[in-house]
């Protein structure tokens, strides 16, 4: 499956399954299947030490990476994960899916992502500026605005993203706020950003359900992940008139049938930290969310959260995948064969690389849009994307992933091919 000799991947890890993913786009490459190797390996991968010392005194060492899986079509673009799970293999599927995803909605970005495997949750304030901090300085050597863009990710937020900012223009000696994104407005960030991917989950989820004639209207939307992504796009979800009738994360399950009052929850999830102990709703254990009688379900937490037993049960007649691999190539092919429609999350959840691309170019203008311009400009990119996708779905008769693929990786390796192989 693979041929690196420092990662074992295997079906269902996230590193295997985008590899089965690239396998199958194969076929629809033409002639630029000989350069499908490129898309196999990342292209740069760095391992950091992360030393800090503890408010207690004592040190503490992470581990720290950031991969650059391709560049061959602008500089690198991804986010930055905190998660005791984080490790190489999982960063560099992140990285290789933010290829595939850049090139899906045609942004001048090739794909990378960063991650420190840590539980940031244990560390104070201080201790995770401080981390933050030394890992910027690490990674210091292959990101800034024109080589790699750091993001938020899980765990990490504007807050982290302006430490990163800081800390990389006191190394270089001048500011520079085009060397991340989502940071906060008054330094350079851009309206809209926070609620982007939940914005483009919603987006692409509407444009899907039209075309399938199911109405979001009463529509029964299901959220695993009720963070950045899962929450923005349950409220948009709601403002359209659907009912989000379950929701899990990692304090627990609630279920209501006639819909969460998302006006109480979101403050809910606020100042608790997460769903568990919400008044407006019933708790359930968490294997049966899978079982939840619903109409769309939105993983929006983790890779690997639709295995094949998962994928049997679902209710659901759409996924929107919000989260970045959420479903394993196994548990793919049983929604395909019960005809359940997956949004693959390399489109699905595009739209925060996207409006992390207009903020990288509002910083270089020094000029900034509006709200209001920037959603216009976001559902146009989404909208467009995904029409293309799905025609080329329909004219192989292929999923939408493989379509997305076929239609990313074609953009990437036409790049690769033009630029020709140094030296
Ligand atoms: P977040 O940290 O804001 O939220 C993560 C959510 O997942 C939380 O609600 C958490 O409780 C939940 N969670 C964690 N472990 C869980 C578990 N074992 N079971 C159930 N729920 C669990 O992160 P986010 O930014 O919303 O990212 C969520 C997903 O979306 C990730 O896969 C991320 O890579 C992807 N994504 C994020 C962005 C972005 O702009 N933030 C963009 C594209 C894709």
């Amino acid at each position: 499956m693979s041929n690196l000799s420092y990662v074992s991947p295997t079906d269902d890890s996230p590193w295997g399954t985008y590899l089965s993913q690239v396998d199958r786009v194969v076929p629809y490459l033409g002639n630029l299947a000989r350069w499908v190797e490129t898309l196999k390996r990342p292209k740069r991968a760095l391992i950091v030490d992360v030393p800090i010392e503890l408010d207690n005194g004592t040190v503490a060492h992470f581990e720290g990476f950031r991969v650059q899986h391709n560049l061959s079509r602008g500089p690198g673009k991804g986010g930055v994960r905190y998660h005791p799970d984080v490790t190489l293999e999982e960063v560099m599927a992140l990285s290789a899916w933010m290829t595939v995803k850049c090139a899906a909605v045609n942004l001048p970005f090739g794909g990378a992502k960063g991650g420190i495997r840590v539980d940031p949750k244990l560390l104070s304030h201080k201790e995770l500026e401080r981390m933050t901090r030394r890992y910027t300085s690490e990674i210091g050597l292959i990101i800034g605005p024109q080589k790699d863009i750091p993001a938020p990710d899980v765990n990490t937020n504007g807050q982290i993203m302006a430490w990163m900012m800081d800390t990389y223009s006191m190394n270089t000696g001048s500011t520079s706020t085009g060397v991340v994104t989502g940071k906060p407005l008054h330094l350079g960030g851009s309206a809209g950003r926070v609620k982007a991917t939940g914005r483009g989950v919603f987006v692409t989820g509407r444009e899907a359900a039209r075309r399938i004639g199911m109405d979001l209207n009463g529509a029964r939307v299901a959220v695993q992940g009720f963070g950045n992504v899962g929450g923005s796009a349950a409220e948009l979800f709601a403002q359209a008139g659907a009912k989000i009738v379950a929701a899990q994360d990692h304090t627990g399950t609630i279920y209501n049938a006639n819909g969460f009052d998302l006006a109480d929850l979101i403050p809910h999830v606020t100042n608790t930290g997460g769903v568990a102990g919400f008044k407006g709703a019933d708790v359930m254990k968490s294997e049966e969310f899978w079982d939840v009688d619903c109409d769309i379900l939105i993983p929006a937490a983790l890779e690997g959260q639709i295995n094949e037993d998962r994928a049997r049960r679902i209710k659901a007649r759409l996924v929107l995948e919000g989260a970045n691999g959420p479903t394993t190539s196994k548990a793919d092919d049983m929604l395909f064969e019960r005809n359940i429609l997956v949004v693959p999350d390399v489109i699905c959840n595009a739209g925060g690389v996207t409006v992390s691309y207009f903020e990288w170019v509002q910083d270089f203008s020094s000029f900034f849009w509006s709200e209001d311009e920037i959603n216009v400009r976001l559902d146009k990119i989404m909208v467009d994307a995904l029409k293309k996708i799905w025609d080329t779905a329909d004219r192989h008769r292929i999923t939408l992933r493989t379509a997305t693929f076929a239609v990313a990786c074609e953009r990437i390796l036409i790049a690769r091919e033009e630029r020709g192989l140094y030296p």
